[in-house]
C-alpha cells in the first residue's frame, strides 16, 4: 500500500527503522527482529540506505524481502551518494517490478573520510532533486527527512529546514520524517512554524529509544539533536550500566512518545535499529 493511503487511516501511524547488516549474523539477527515486531502490525518499516557499493544492494536485498516473505509495507530509503540518475533509473525499475511503493528521499552523508558531501557527476546534489527525480520515473509514494532542530550545515537555522521542507513538499512528498530529538517543544514549535509556511503533509516525529548513553552522546553531536540536561542528569550516572540504561531510554521513550500523541503527532517513527526489544516495550506502554 502507498503511504500516501497509509497515512490517511484515522489512526497514528506506527512504523520501525531497520539498518542493512553488514553480515550473515547480523541479517539473521535483523530476520528475527523483523518476526517479533510483526504481530504489533506496524504502519510500515523502512530500511535505510548506506553510503555506497554492497550496502546499497543489501537495502535493496532487504526491502524486497520483506515485501515478499512478510504482510510489512517496506520503504526504501535511498539517497545522492554515490550513484547517477542512470543508478536510480534502475534501482526504480527494481523496486516497481517487486511491488515496493514507498521510498524516502534523501541527500545522505558524506562517506566516511569526507568531510563535505559531493555529489557524482550526474547524481544529485539536495534530496530535492533526487525527489523531484523520483516523482518523474515512477509512481511511488515519497517521503523526506526534515530537522525539528536545524540540520547541521543549516547555515539559517531551521528556518532553512522549513523552507526546504516546503520545497519537498511542493515537489510531492507526501509526509517528513524528523530526525530523533529528546525535548518535544523542538518538534512542537517546528510543527506551528510548518503550519504558518503552509505545510500540511504530516510530520512524522522520529524517536530513539536510547540503549547506550556514551554512543548517542557521540551520534548526537554529528547529526544535531541537543541532549536536554534533565536527560544527562538521568542518563550519566547509569551510562556504565546497559541493563538500566536500556529500561529508563524504554521509559523515556515511552513518556515522550504518548505526550506527542496527545498533542496530535500523525504517527512515530520508531528507531528500532535491527532490535525488537526496546519497540515492543513502548508500543506495550502506548497500549498499541
Ligand atoms: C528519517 C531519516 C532517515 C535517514 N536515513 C538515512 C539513510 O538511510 N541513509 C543515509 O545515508 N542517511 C540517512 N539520513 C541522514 C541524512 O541523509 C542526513 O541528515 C543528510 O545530511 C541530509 O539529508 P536530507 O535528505 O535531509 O538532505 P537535504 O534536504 O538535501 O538537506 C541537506 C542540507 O542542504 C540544505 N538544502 C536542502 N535542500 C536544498 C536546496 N534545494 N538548495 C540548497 N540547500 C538545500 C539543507 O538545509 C541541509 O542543510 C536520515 C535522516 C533522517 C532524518
Amino acid at each position: 500500500m502507498k503511504l500516501i493511503d497509509i497515512l490517511k487511516q484515522k489512526k497514528p501511524s506506527i512504523s520501525f527503522e531497520f539498518f542493512p547488516p553488514k553480515t550473515d549474523q547480523g541479517e539473521a539477527n535483523l530476520w528475527q527482529c523483523i518476526q517479533e515486531l510483526s504481530p504489533l502490525e506496524p504502519s510500515f518499516v523502512s530500511v535505510t540506505y548506506g553510503a555506497g557499493g554492497s550496502t546499497q544492494d543489501r537495502t535493496r536485498r532487504i526491502v524486497e524481502r520483506i515485501k515478499k516473505e512478510t504482510k510489512l509495507e517496506p520503504m526504501a530509503h535511498l539517497t545522492c551518494v554515490g550513484s547517477t540518475a542512470d543508478n536510480i533509473t534502475e534501482l526504480l525499475g527494481n523496486y516497481k517490478a517487486s511491488g515496493i511503493e514507498n521510498i524516502l528521499a534523501l541527500r545522505g552523508d558524506a562517506p566516511e573520510g569526507s568531510s563535505t558531501f559531493q555529489a557524482v557527476a550526474g547524481g544529485f546534489s539536495y534530496a530535492t532533486d533526487l525527489l523531484e527525480f523520483v516523482r518523474q520515473q515512477q509512481d511511488f509514494s515519497v517521503a523526506v527527512a526534515t530537522y525539528p532542530e536545524g540540520h547541521p550545515e543549516s547555515t539559517g537555522g531551521v528556518h532553512d529546514d522549513l523552507t526546504y521542507l516546503k520545497m519537498k513538499q511542493d515537489l510531492g512528498a507526501v509526509a517528513a520524517v524528523t530526525q530523533y530529538f529528546f525535548d518535544n517543544a523542538h518538534y512542537y514549535r517546528f510543527r506551528e512554524a510548518a503550519d504558518k509556511m503552509g505545510i500540511t503533509i504530516p510530520i512524522i516525529p522520529g524517536i530513539m529509544p536510547i540503549a547506550n548513553y556514551a554512543q548517542i552522546v557521540r551520534f548526537s553531536a554529528m547529526c544535531g539533536a541537543s541532549i536536554p540536561d534533565w536527560l544527562q542528569q538521568k542518563m550519566q550516572p547509569i551510562s556504565e550500566d546497559l541493563d538500566s540504561t536500556k529500561q529508563m531510554g524504554i521509559d523515556l521513550a515511552s513518556q515522550q512518545a504518548q505526550d506527542l500523541l496527545d498533542q496530535g503527532a500523525p504517527g512515530l517513527h520508531i528507531y528500532a535499529l535491527n532490535k525488537s526489544e526496546a519497540s515492543k516495550a513502548i508500543c506495550k506502554n502506548l497500549a498499541i
